[in-house]
């Protein structure tokens, strides 16, 4: 039996405990994290973002054994990314906007590609991607990135950095790493290309051809611009134990 004090401390208990579980219902760590980005990419200045879904129309791209074609996830992820830039007040432009190459020519198609950078006057440039190898083990997404801007280094680790945290088949153990991409070697703003994952492994050819993947990897994107205009990604911030450690386990 309680006293009146007593029951005023069992009454305050109750109450601390009940605002404990609705706290740690409504504020999950994940939702923590989309609130942060969100409420970061809304503090942005508009940018100007060109995105280029990969191929397209007669240039199919690589091809998994389950015959899905590289064409046909670039541009899904291209649009949901889309949709969250835009959300952000940032102006974005697609390559192209449905299943067409910009022209049978596959330079002039490059070409077209990086003229609409230009006379879109972009701040911001970037390419998706789907990758094969001969072993159908290999799996991850990577981010690739070119001297041709000296913000562009700093733009693929922001991406990777965060395209890293997506785990549906093991650790990813990529890293940002320098390609030479004719996309990205003649853009004149910040640029990077994201191979989305490898379309040769048949777990990995599902996930890529799922929306709700296709839209993971739209986030994560999104997240790794949100952080590049922040300023984050300096090259010695990345320097962390467990950095060193992803590139010594690198393949
Ligand atoms: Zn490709």
């Amino acid at each position: 039996m309680f006293n009146s004090s007593g029951n005023k401390t069992l009454r305050w208990l109750t109450a601390m405990v009940m605002a404990l579980v609705l706290l740690a219902a409504v504020s999950t760590p994940k939702r923590c994290e989309y609130q942060r980005v969100w409420a970061q990419a809304l503090m942005l200045a508009p940018q100007i973002v060109v995105l280029d879904p990969g191929h397209g129309g007669i240039d199919t791209g690589a091809a998994g054994p389950g015959g899905i074609m590289e064409k046909d996830i670039t541009l899904p992820v291209c649009q949901y990314l889309k949709e969250y830039l835009s959300l952000s007040g940032a102006r974005v432009l697609l390559t192209r906007p449905d299943d067409k190459e910009l022209s049978e020519d596959f330079e002039e198609d490059l070409r077209l590609r990086v003229d609409l950078i230009k006379r879109s006057q972009a701040t911001l440039f970037l390419s998706i991607h789907g990758n094969s190898f001969p072993a159908p083990s290999e799996y991850g997404a990577q981010t690739f990135f070119c001297d041709n801007h000296n913000e562009s280094e700093r733009l693929a680790r922001c991406i990777q950095a965060e395209l890293k945290k997506l785990e549906p088949l093991g650790e990813n153990y990529r890293e940002a790493q320098s390609g030479d991409f004719y996309v990205l070697r003649n853009s004149p703003v910040p640029a990077a290309l994201v191979e989305i994952g490898f379309l040769s492994n048949p777990e990995e050819e599902r996930l890529l051809a799922d929306p709700s993947y296709q839209k993971q990897l739209a986030w994560r994107i999104f997240a790794g611009l949100v952080a590049f205009w922040r300023g984050e990604g300096i090259s010695d911030q990345s320097l962390t134990p467990v950095s060193l450690k992803s590139t010594i386990g690198a393949r």
